[in-house]
């Protein structure tokens, strides 16, 4: 008889997790009732349930395995740093080795003027950091009544209270009550919001609505506008290439910061080491999290420029703001392999020269198919929208019921997609290979087939 203990079987698993665990993003009653795939190792791009399925993960685990989930380089390096110095804080003149390396290393990797770093666990405590970091920059220059934020309908900035509030998808607010001084303007969504106007004229004219919500709210009271480079949870909106330029202009021409959030965009996903990077535009702040340890640590951050480092080092007393883990040595071991791995293997340029134009090209051919009216993708980052008949923007199901159809045939397929309202979203792993993505369209396309056969 082997000593090996005997493990818990799905059944197990799933009981206790449906009566312990609540889960983020979940309906609780639903859950408790239907239980979930219990996921229990990864592989390179796979990951493995615990009843044995294999299946490409086409999400990246949370957009965050960039590099898949076989690096040992980066367990090597969280495993030696758990045994020199586990833990310790950042506070009190005090720093942790790790940390200040993993700054310095930041500092290198980003645009040339983002040379300091705040650290977080996590994307949602690193743009609550940006409001507080904002608010404490016009306070020491002396105009505190600049304090007000603007954002865009349908984004995601994570889900701590003020980065709820930033975030502008409405069954959150329905939820709880956000902060009074953020706003929302319209996102540039061409498929969906874009009329008849060119991509050109929809991407200029979306950016003005910056401009006009700051004019109605008075340019002396707008602090900062915070934006994905594209906006990912909300269905990968990839602006018209008109958009960013725009946003710069107006954000210069009206004293406003500008905020990338880059927590999916960032380290490789657009095509470049960021987003701002791939538009071509100079970010004030830059929220960072999720692939900058390849997902292996909790780790988040804002990249702060010289221009505002400068004047919050003018500010008399504490900057109150901090967690206890920010700067984890642990997390920045991680973060530190992994940024070794992107630089030393030219991880990104490589990529960004045969990959991701590959995956371009054949997620944007799933346009053939007659359910889908438009695939879009950069480099990395894709989405189709599900329609009925093409041209005419009508959908399949009210509800967005077939995405759902879709999403779940996919997996029986064996990849993992997200649905999100009418879209089907995939970011894979940047190190798949050519075969991979024939891998990922083949298993797309057979579950859009079947997705169209319950639908017409
Ligand atoms: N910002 C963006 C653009 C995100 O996509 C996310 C998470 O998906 C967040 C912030 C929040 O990050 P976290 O879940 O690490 O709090």
């Amino acid at each position: 008889m082997s000593n090996k203990p005997l493990l818990p079987t799905t059944e197990a698993l799933r009981a206790l997790d449906q009566a312990h665990h609540l889960h983020p993003f979940t309906d609780v009653g639903a859950y408790q009732k239907s239980g979930g795939r219990i996921v229990t190792r990864g592989e390179h791009i796979y990951f493995y349930d615990s009843e044995g399925s294999k299946v490409l993960d086409g999400m990246s685990g949370l957009w965050c395995c960039n590099l898949g989930y076989s690096q040992p380089k980066i367990v090597e390096a969280i495993h030696e740093q758990l045994q020199v110095l586990p833990f310790y804080n950042n506070f009190f003149q005090c720093s942790n080795d790790m940390a200040v390396k993993m700054a310095e290393a930041m500092a290198q990797v980003t645009p040339e003027h983002l040379n300091h770093v705040f650290f977080t666990n996590s994307g949602s405590e690193a743009n609550d950091t940006n409001i507080k970091i904002v608010h404490r920059y016009y306070q020491i220059l002396g105009k505190p009544e600049k304090k007000h934020f603007i954002a865009r309908n349908n984004a995601y900035h994570g889900s701590t209270v003020a980065a709820s509030s930033l975030s502008g998808m409405t069954f959150m607010h329905d939820q709880y009550t956000g902060i009074d001084y953020v706003h929302h303007i319209q996102q540039p969504y061409y498929f969906g919001e874009g009329g008849d106007l060119t991509p050109e004229e929809f991407g200029l004219q979306a950016a003005r609505e910056l401009e006009k919500k700051i004019e109605e709210l008075g340019e002396d009271k707008v602090a900062a506008f915070i934006a994905e480079p594209i906006q990912g949870a909300g269905g990968v909106i990839i602006p018209p290439d008109t958009y960013w330029p725009e946003i710069q202009r107006i954000c210069n021409e009206h004293d406003i910061l500008l905020i990338s959030d880059e927590v999916i965009c960032g380290f490789g996903r657009t095509g470049s080491w960021f987003g701002c990077q791939t538009y071509g535009f100079k970010p004030d702040l830059m929220t960072f999290a999720k692939a900058v340890t390849n997902g292996f640590q909790a780790l988040g951050g804002v990249m702060i420029s010289d221009k505002i480092a400068e004047v919050l080092a003018q500010g008399k007393g504490d900057f109150a703001h901090g967690m206890t883990y920010s700067g984890h040595p642990v997390a920045c071991a991680a973060g530190l392999a992994t940024l070794d791995i992107l630089r030393s293997q030219h991880t990104i340029e490589n990529m960004a020269k045969e990959i991701g134009p590959y995956f371009e090209q054949r997620w944007k051919s799933l346009e053939d198919h007659p359910i889908v009216g438009e695939a879009r993708a950069k480099n990395m980052v894709a989405a189709l929208e599900l329609v009925k008949h093409k041209g005419s923007k009508e959908r399949l199901a009210p509800n967005a019921a077939a995405s759902i159809v879709c999403r779940d045939q996919a997996i029986k397929e064996g990849l993992l997609v997200r649905a999100v309202g009418e879209a089907m979203v995939c970011a894979p792993p940047i190190v798949c290979s050519k075969q991979d993505i024939d891998t990922i369209i083949e298993r797309m396309f057979r579950a859009l087939d079947y997705t169209a056969k319950q639908y017409l």
